[in-house]
């Protein structure tokens, strides 16, 4: 048991909660009970084009219908700009950035990666706006998933040099999610696989700010049936609050969680509290499922 166990939930209010956010919740929130930890939400509002009016509230509402009772203040990424500005700096002071003013159309003609064209670039010929590049110079191309495993990504993917701040002005995913994991003091993040390979990015953040690494759990998607990630953009259905311990349960069934027969008779709380006792993290499937 990790008694100082930290997990958290991430959602970027975009939309409403689907089946897939729900199981990545339900994941995160149940490894955190079956090992007595902290559980936190935090509401990845650092993208307001992609955000949709209502819906971090809508998200919250929908998580405590659903007993996913987090334990500290919501932390809202959007009030955090200082905190990102400060901590980038001292990344720019250590010469650990630079500027690119790369198009996406040369990033794709060049098969989609960056390949360090304005590494030796002088600052001063850069055009506006332009992005901010972390120097990777020792990416991480493998870790330990807890249920799938050693993980291996691309060794051009791995030694990227990513983006820190985007040619936009609005901080890069990548790095916000790891000064906040850090800052938050996350010891384990559980999370859907489509953060896989990035996984090994943040790990590279990790390193170069000499802080431990958090342990990583990566949950199987929810897919359609053309093999597309349940998502807000293709449209995936918000969940029905009225069917709420039907939809439970399927999540549970969905991360091969025992299904006890009794669970017809509980309440939605005592559903959360047997399925966090009988946590079973062998029994998640590795794949990904369709969901009709
Ligand atoms: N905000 C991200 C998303 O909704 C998840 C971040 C994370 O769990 O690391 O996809």
């Amino acid at each position: 048991m990790h008694n100082s166990y930290r997990g958290r939930f991430a959602p970027s209010p975009s939309g409403d909660l689907h089946f897939g956010s729900l199981v990545a919740a339900l994941g995160s929130y149940l490894d955190a009970r079956h090992h007595n930890g902290t559980w936190l939400v935090r509401i990845e509002d650092i993208d307001p084009p992609r955000e949709v009016a209502g819906a971090s509230s809508a998200i919250l509402n929908t998580l405590e219908q659903f007993g996913l009772c987090w334990d500290e203040p919501v932390v809202y990424q959007s009030q955090r700009h200082d905190f990102y500005q400060s901590e980038l700096d001292k990344l720019i002071a250590q010469g650990v950035c630079y500027g690119c003013d790369c198009t996406r159309k040369m990033i794709m003609n060049g098969g989609g990666l960056y390949l360090g064209n304005c590494l030796n670039k002088d600052p001063d010929s850069l055009k506006t706006p332009h992005s901010l590049r972390f120097l990777n110079q020792h990416g991480i191309a493998k870790f330990e998933d807890r249920l799938l495993g050693t993980t291996t990504v691309n060794n051009d993917f791995a030694n990227e040099d990513f983006i820190l701040k985007r040619k936009d002005g609005l901080f890069a995913y990548q790095l916000v999610v790891v000064l906040d994991d850090i800052e938050q003091q996350i010891t384990d993040i559980v999370r859907g696989s489509d953060l896989l390979e990035v996984t090994t990015r943040q790990m590279t953040l990790y390193q170069h700010l000499a802080v431990p690494f958090a342990r990583y759990l990566h949950l199987p998607l929810a897919v359609t049936e053309n093999g597309l990630k349940l998502s807000k953009q293709n449209h995936a259905k918000a969940l029905n609050l009225d069917d709420r311990k039907e939809l439970l349960i399927q999540a549970l069934a969905f991360l091969g969680q025992h299904n006890s027969s009794q669970y017809q008779d509980f309440t939605i709380e005592q559903l959360l509290e047997y399925a966090s006792k009988h946590w079973s993290i062998k029994d998640i499937p590795k794949q990904a499922q369709l969901i009709a």
